[in-house]
């Protein structure tokens, strides 16, 4: 077992991965399975690579529930180029697609959108400042659109929905689901596609995992450039050119790991914990602490809150760092602290922050 010490690490990604992982990479780092050589070392053609993605695609599968119906890509361009990619392959000529405008992350991916082609607003929350995720009776919906496209998780805002909009019918369901993968079990077969960079809750930076239905290939139009394309990235396994292997070999460990310790329920059950006590901080504070998000549409993987003043958050985020709690302050665009407290942070770290919380309002309430 390690004896290095460890941050408190509420980074939004990149972030913390888990011990055990890090641990096993470590070992296998001068000699992977015998070979004498790294991962990074060896060819992506090798027996010994083709294990290792072909072990992550079949732990994701197990982990998720995936029915064989689907297919899982290992993609590179980070969740941003999905924004992209997404209208490109599935949105035909001539049709538009609906986004439901959450946050900063699904304004980024209406955006790319629209550049592409016909874009529908089906919801926004930018006028209430993004504190909620819609009921479906909020919903306009187009029952033509090409796709209804969603984010599970607002990273920034800290919005996060409980179950997933119902399409219109024949409407294929896709979901940027970046910053709460494998959080917790959700149904596949309710999507057309969903997807994940994995550097918030699976792995490092440089990995985008996208699962999606077979029969949405059909859609995608020839002569795409081939990094571009979906049927392209399927036929060759993920491995149309060189893919990221380290990244690779970390998600599958990752996988691995939630596997071993129980499973998405386990999870969701160590997940709820954490947040339940850092939102009970929150909302026993009398107001010194006031959370961003409505609590209905509370983010279980990224707490954001204000303090009464800029000057006691600047202070709180630096005392919290001497105690070694990294990564509390919000994202520029919305201010205040936010706590991201993915799958691989331990209780303890979200025990420390609330017991700081409880002292910093002590000595500053
Ligand atoms: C971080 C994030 C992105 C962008 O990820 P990149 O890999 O940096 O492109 C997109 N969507 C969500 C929900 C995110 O949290």
């Amino acid at each position: 077992m390690s004896e290095v010490k460890r941050a408190h690490n509420f980074n939004a990604g990149p972030s913390i991965l888990p011990l055990p992982v890090l641990e096993q990479a470590q070992q296998e780092l001068l000699d992977f399975k015998g070979t004498g050589m790294s991962v990074m070392e060896i060819s992506h053609r090798s027996k010994e690579f083709e294990a290792v993605i072909g072990e992550a695609e079949q732990d994701l599968r197990t982990l998720m529930g995936i029915p064989s119906h689907y297919k899982v890509l290992f993609l590179q361009g980070g969740a941003t180029l999905q924004f992209s990619m997404i209208p490109m392959n599935l949105r035909p000529a001539g049709k538009s697609a609906d986004y439901v405008v959450t946050g900063s992350w699904s304004k980024s991916a209406l955006k790319e959108a629209q550049k592409l082609g016909a874009s529908r607003v089906a919801y926004s929350g930018e006028t209430g400042n993004f504190k909620h995720v819609p009921a479906q009776t909020e919903l306009t919906l187009d029952p033509e659109a090409a796709y209804l496209y969603f984010t599970s998780n607002e990273t920034i805002h800290g919005v996060e929905f409980k179950g997933e909009p119902t399409p219109p019918a024949n409407v294929p369901l896709f979901v940027d689901t970046s910053s709460d993968f494998i959080s917790r079990p959700i149904d596949v077969s309710k999507y057309g596609l969903l997807y994940a960079g994995a550097q918030k809750n699976a792995g490092p930076a440089g990995v985008v995992v996208t699962i999606i239905r077979e029969d949405l290939l059909e859609r995608v139009p020839a002569n795409l450039p081939v990094m571009l394309d979906y049927k392209t990235m399927v036929a060759g396994g993920s491995m149309h050119n060189t893919p990221p292997c380290f990244a690779i070999y970390i998600v599958g460990l990752v996988f691995k790991w939630a596997l071993k310790i129980g499973g998405l329920p386990e999870i969701q059950r160590r997940n709820e914990a954490k947040a339940n006590i850092i939102y009970k901080a929150i909302d026993e504070s009398g107001g010194f602490y006031k959370g961003h998000a409505e609590p209905g549409s509370r983010s279980n993987m990224n707490v954001t809150f204000r303090l009464p003043s800029e000057e006691l958050e600047n202070n709180f985020a630096s005392e919290a760092k001497k105690l070694n709690m990294i990564g509390l302050k919000g994202h520029r665009s919305v201010g205040g602290m936010r706590a991201s407290i993915y799958n691989a942070l331990p209780l303890e770290s979200a025990q420390a922050l609330v017991a700081f919380m409880r002292e910093f309002q002590r000595k500053n309430g």
